[in-house]
């Protein structure tokens, strides 16, 4: 594979209208070495769409050590469900431990998520997608108002990229509402997180999300406890990178 950097660029303008299963085709297509990165929330359309596309279409998680219960329960329903291989990814044993008995377990509600999200979310992505040549997300640009209204359908990605490996970065539900989501939730009968009923609409760790009342946006339920700009994880951090540069 060897797509320039004019080729993202026309390829994210050309699709940019195009549906969510028109522009994973492409991914699927385009990139040989190339996975779906799964939260375990509603992004599971993903993982819909594209096992019709391709069955053997591969997909991995984080798994944080801590996420709610209920979602580790969903990740196993949807490996049985569509039959996928889920390749479940964990934080280096000794970084996790070096955090803990350095600064015990709930050390981001006084300095901030941004050193145990680097720990159990940035790491271990950054080692996951050394070995890929592209990754497909759930992002959307409803998501967060602060950071994700200018994300493109394709791009290189802008904080995972390395000298040796011009990593692509496949956003198909860019363009989708939160409504959009469910509707298709609902008229394709996705299982679905459970928590997703008791309020919860951004689902992450157990510590750091938490349910929100009708009409607060998604965001506000993420690291409650920190201002809005910085409510990214470190997985979508050339989004602030973005924010930042253009204010
Ligand atoms: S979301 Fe919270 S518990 Fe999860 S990795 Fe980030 S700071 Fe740690």
């Amino acid at each position: 594979m060897s797509i320039s950097i004019l080729d993202v660029q026309r390829l994210a303008t050309t699709y940019d209208d195009r549906t969510p299963e028109q522009i994973i085709s492409l991914a699927l297509e385009t990139v040989e070495n190339i996975a779906i990165s799964f939260s375990g929330a509603e992004d599971v359309v993903l993982i819909d769409m594209a096992v019709q596309i391709n069955p053997a279409v591969r997909v991995f998680s984080l798994d944080t050590g801590r996420l709610h219960p209920e979602t580790y329960r969903y990740l196993e329903q949807v490996r049985d469900h569509y039959g996928i291989t889920l390749d479940v990814v964990s934080p280096a044993a000794d970084e996790v431990n070096k955090l803990v008995r350095e600064k015990g377990l709930y050390s981001f509600y006084r300095d901030g998520h941004k050193e145990c999200c680097g720990v159990r979310k940035v790491a271990p992505l950054r080692r996951k997608l050394a070995t890929l040549n592209g990754w497909i997300t759930g992002q959307r640009r409803d998501q967060s108002i602060g950071t994700r209204t200018a994300i493109p359908v394709i791009q290189e990605d802008p904080s995972f990229s390395t000298e040796s490996n011009r990593l692509l970065k496949f956003n198909p539900l860019a363009n989708w509402s939160s409504a959009q989501v469910w509707a298709y939730i609902r008229d394709n009968e996705v299982p679905y997180n459970p928590l997703h009923g008791q309020g919860f609409i951004s689902i992450g760790c157990e510590p750091c999300t938490r349910a929100v009342l009708p009409n607060q946006h998604e965001r506000e339920g993420r690291w409650w406890w920190e201002e809005a700009a910085d409510k990214e994880c470190g997985l979508h951090a050339g989004n602030v990178a973005a924010q930042t540069a253009v204010r």
